[in-house]
């Protein structure tokens, strides 16, 4: 499965804000934000929605030790709430590493996130779980690494309560995770110019087409045709449309992919599933 010269994205969830199963979004799923990245052995994890069970049942079915590193674009619920159900949270073989860059001064992942797994929102996990957990806070903004040979750039997003957008790069290859962010009204975001300036992937929040984003303005998310203007500005190789509204069902997505076609020919709308190799 892990292949030790590619970069691998895979997508587990590409939903935003509330998982929506049903019959209109079986094409595309409706599991909220999950994508796991490989970087030859090493695995990286965007956020921890709901789609990080599959990747949980997924990684236990190889019977091997996960270590995984898992970069939170911010903490609400729809980014968080996989957690206690990645089956590799409960074996002491594991390590996870959890990262964080949008809380505000005095705030801790670690608190958050214990928080989020103990009651009254769910039975007391943190005694249960035995994988060793680690956590580390950072300023959106900085740059690190957390594994030999992978660089992570960083950079704030505008987003209710802060998000953080990240840029990975390993032996030369690049992808950018930018979700959740509003864009600007009459200019580029400098902050996601700079992390996506040329890079292979750029996945990103195109929540709302630009006719809905009017009645939504302030809520903290972007448009497909924002994201198109961006890859372009920034010379991006491929786009990728991500955190899809919950009430858009796969036949607006495909009308969605009709449109965004004409403007840019490498660009795709994510679905579970979906792979790109580097
Ligand atoms: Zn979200
Ligand atoms: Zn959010």
């Amino acid at each position: 499965m892990v292949e030790p010269d590619k970069m691998q994205v895979r997508f587990w969830g590409v939903r935003g804000s509330i998982p929506c199963p049903g019959p209109n979004t079986v094409r595309y799923g409706g599991n909220t934000s999950c994508v796991e990245l490989r970087c030859g052995e090493d695995l990286l994890i965007f956020d921890a929605g709901t789609g990080l069970r599959g990747l949980g049942g997924a990684l236990f079915a190889e019977k091997k030790p996960v270590h995984a590193e898992i970069l939170c674009s911010h903490t609400h619920f729809d980014h968080i709430c996989g957690i206690a159900f990645f089956a590799p949270c409960f074996s002491p073989a594991n390590s996870l590493r959890f990262w964080a860059g949008h809380l505000p001064p005095g705030m801790r992942i670690h608190d958050v996130l214990t928080t989020s797994l103990s009651e009254p929102y769910l039975p007391n996990l943190v005694d249960v779980i035995s994988a060793h957990l680690e956590f580390k806070d950072f300023e959106a903004g900085n740059t690190f690494s957390p594994r030999e040979g992978i660089t992570v750039r960083t950079a704030p997003l505008n987003h209710p309560g802060g998000a953080t957008g990240y840029r990975v790069e390993w032996e030369g290859r690049s992808v950018a995770y930018i979700t959740d962010t509003e864009h600007r009204p009459d200019e580029l975001d400098a902050n996601v110019l700079r992390l996506i300036e040329g890079v292979d992937v750029m996945i990103y929040d195109a929540t709302y087409t630009e006719a809905e984003y009017v009645v939504h303005a302030g809520w903290g998310h972007s448009t497909w045709q924002e994201a198109a203007k961006l890859a372009k500005q920034a010379s991006v190789k491929k786009l990728v449309l991500f955190h899809h509204d919950p009430s858009h069902t796969d036949d607006t997505l495909d009308g969605i992919a009709a449109e965004l076609e004409k403007v840019n020919a490498n660009a795709v709308i994510a679905h579970e599933g979906m792979v790109i190799s580097l």
